[in-house]
Formats: structure tokens, C-alpha cells, sequence
């Protein structure tokens, strides 16, 4: 029997199944699904074996928070990113990004939230002046809320992203959307079973995202420390939170992007735009307050308190890349106090559970065959994330060089 294409048995890796190490085994991939898991297994006829001793399989890594452009799936699965995990896009774009990475065996797979919601001029409108996106619709009352979120189902949004942004950690002041503009875009949004989620900044936007009842935050706020009253409303409303500990580095003067240029594994898969990206500051304006320590520390309160916590990159904000700065947040989240099992949840089991991408994020039969392999043992130093020795896209051995597109 032909096991057909996108088929191959890995023998002898330690494997990470989303959740917890496990010992050296075998994986056995048949046409792009995880088909068994085994301490021994025999490669059916035609099937490629990969020698993996040494190395650790990884589930493909899924970054929670992106801006896509043209080439930033390609960018992401050399890293071993396999789903990107857009908070805002031209619907446009998204869609020819969707159709092309459906056959393009290079690129990551995408979910995005298109359109989000912001109030008239408020963040992202400046972007339209640069040429960054193109001119989009804003809300600028509850009235507004259905229609906006029933435009945003009829382009195809996978879920709804509002914009909570005062300027108060960027310097640059900006209007925002009203609570009760938020409670109607929310309540919208969950009518048509599309979950929410909030770029937030600030601990006061937070707290009043969490109680208008959205799913997920998608930045950490960094202006202050997190307070009893969040904790307890973030608990109670069980949100996830996507830290973007790499953004925030970059938004506070402590940019990683230029150290992570250098590294002697991710560097030479970076490809021209990555590395601009990397090496990019962030705009900060006058009087801005926002502090990285704050975010550092609320990683590990919020994880003592049963939060789920999702990595995300914000790539390309300043001082981020597509693919490369994921390997940095899990390196950040651990040294906020997650355990490196912990960090790898975030960025495979977690956000794949709550953005109900039920096929992926782990290592099991009958999963998306999304496979990472990494020279050594990331369970002992996290930045082991990094030395990619092969990428399987569904099954597909994915390239991993920037030029061979
Ligand atoms: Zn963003």
C-alpha cells in the first residue's frame, strides 16, 4: 500500500504532547495526521524514517497574536510557527493569505480577527496615513455595535478584536471606545458565537474589558502592578491573557529584537523584513508610562492564580518579527516564572484549546501532523526552542531557508 505523501516516522526524540515531556519515542505521520505515538514503531513501506536521537519533538508552535503581510506565514513557519493568530488585518489580505497558505506548503496556517473595533480616529487610524492599512470602518457608539460585528462575520473574522487604547504607555494620546460601546460590541459578538478579544494596555482598560465579558486580553498591561480587584474580576471571568512579553520589552526601552538578530540559530533563517522589524524601536512618546517589571511580575500571579496564559509576539510591532520573537517570549515567560512545560503550553495546547483549534497543539493520533524538531532537550533550557533542525507543516517537510521560496 502507498502511505501516500506527507507521511514519515521519527525515531528516538523526547517528545513535548503539549502538555508534558514525555520520553524518547516514535512518531508516525501518515498523510499529514499524527497516525501513532509509540516507544517502537516500524516505518510502513515508503515511508521516510527520521533519525531524531538527541532531539525533542515539538507540536508546531502557534503564535497568539500577529499583524500579517505578504510573506509573514513563510517568515513564521521557519521558526517552527505553524498558526499565526492575526489581531488585525485588511480582510483583503487575509483572505488571499488563507486561499495561498491552503496550498503553499511554506507558509503557517492563519486565523484573524480582521477588522477590530476602535473608536473614530482612535489606534490603529494613524497606521491608514502611513500606508500600513488600508481606510476601515470604527465605531463610534453602541448603536453601531451589531452592524459593525455583522459586517465582520460576513468578511469571514474567525473572532472579534476591540481596541482599548488611551496612549497613556505609548505617550501619543488617542480616543477610545466608550464601556458601554464595548458591552454592545461583546454582547454582539458572543450572539454570533465569535469570541473577543481586547487590546489592552492599561490595568483600568483591562479591568473594563474583563467586565464588559470579553474572552481574552491580548496584551499584559504594563502601567501598573496588578492589582487584588483584576486578579479576582480575571478569575471570575476566567479570561486568557497573551502576554506579549517581547512587545511590551520593545514598548519600555528594553528591546530584544537586535540580540535576537544575532542568534546564532534563529538569525540565519531570518529573512530582510524580519531583521528591519527586529531592529526597529518603538515610538514612544513624551510621558509615557509603562514599565516591563510590572508585566514580568504579574506572568507568575496570574499563573498561581489559574489564568491561561497564551504566547503571542505582536510581530511586527517594533523590535518583533514573525516566527523569531516567539522563541524569545517562551525564553520571557520563563523567566517571569513559568516552568519551560508551562511556556511551551502557551504556545501549543493553550491557545489551540481556547481559539477551538481542536486538530492542533499537541501530539496525539489523529492531530494535524504540525511537528517541530529541536536539536537537544528545551525541557532544561528553553532557548533549546530555537535550534530547529526540521519543521513538518501537516506532515510536509517545510524549507527552512529564507531565500528558497
Ligand atoms: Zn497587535
Amino acid at each position: 500500500m502507498d502511505p501516500g505523501p506527507d507521511s514519515v516516522l521519527i525515531v528516538g526524540a523526547k517528545l513535548f504532547d503539549g502538555h508534558r515531556f514525555l520520553p524518547p519515542g516514535c512518531v508516525l505521520v501518515l498523510e499529514g495526521r499524527v497516525a501513532a505515538l509509540d516507544s517502537r514503531l516500524t516505518a510502513p513501506a515508503g515511508v521516510p524514517v527520521v533519525d531524531a536521537r538527541g532531539g525533542t519533538v515539538l507540536p508546531g508552535l502557534i503564535d497568539a497574536h500577529v499583524h500579517v503581510f505578504p510573506g509573514a506565514l513563510q517568515s513564521a513557519l521557519r521558526s517552527g510557527v505553524t498558526t499565526e493568530l492575526d489581531m488585525f488585518a485588511d480582510p483583503a489580505l487575509v483572505g488571499a493569505l488563507v486561499q495561498q497558505a491552503s496550498c503553499d506548503p511554506s507558509a503557517a496556517d492563519l486565523r484573524s480577527a480582521g477588522i477590530g473595533a476602535t473608536a473614530p480616529g482612535g489606534h490603529p487610524t494613524r497606521l491608514i496615513a502611513q500606508g500600513l492599512l488600508s481606510p476601515f470602518p470604527t465605531v463610534a457608539g453602541p448603536a453601531q455595535a451589531e452592524a459593525f460585528v455583522a459586517a465582520r462575520v460576513a468578511e469571514g473574522s474567525d473572532f472579534l478584536k476591540v481596541i482599548l487604547e488611551d496612549g497613556t504607555t505609548t505617550g501619543h494620546a488617542v480616543p477610545t471606545l466608550t464601556a458601554d460601546t464595548v458591552e454592545a460590541l461583546v454582547a454582539a459578538a458572543h450572539a454570533q458565537d465569535l469570541l473577543v478579544v481586547a487590546h489592552t494596555l492599561t490595568q483600568a482598560h483591562a479591568l473594563l474589558a474583563v467586565g464588559a465579558g470579553v474572552d481574552g486580553l491580548a496584551h499584559l498591561f504594563f502601567d501598573e502592578p496588578p492589582s487584588a480587584q483584576f486578579l479576582d474580576a480575571a478569575v471570575r471571568r476566567n479570561v486568557f491573557v497573551v502576554p506579549t512579553l517581547t512587545s511590551l520589552a520593545a514598548r519600555s526601552g528594553h528591546s530584544r529584537g537586535r540580540a535576537l538578530a544575532e542568534d546564532p540559530h534563529l538569525g540565519s533563517a531570518l529573512d530582510p523584513r524580519q531583521r528591519a522589524s527586529l531592529t526597529l524601536d518603538f515610538p514612544v512618546g513624551p510621558g509615557a508610562r509603562a514599565d516591563l517589571a510590572h508585566a514580568m511580575s504579574a506572568v507568575a500571579q496570574l499563573q498561581r492564580n489559574g489564568l491561561r496564559l497564551l504566547a503571542g509576539t505582536d510581530a511586527p510591532s517594533p523590535g518583533t518579527a514573525h516566527g523569531a520573537s516567539l522563541h524569545d517570549e517562551l525564553h520571557l515567560l520563563v523567566l517571569a516564572g513559568l516552568s519551560p512545560p508551562a511556556a511551551l503550553a502557551a504556545a501549543t495546547s493553550a491557545p489551540a484549546a481556547a481559539f477551538g483549534l481542536t486538530d492542533r497543539g499537541g501530539i496525539a493520533p489523529g492531530m494535524r501532523a504540525d511537528l517541530v524538531l529541536v536539536q537537544g532537550d528545551p525541557e532544561h533550557d528553553i532557548t533549546g526552542t530555537r535550534a530547529i533542525e526540521q519543521v513538518w507543516r501537516a506532515g510536509h517537510p517545510a524549507s527552512r531557508s529564507p531565500t528558497a521560496e
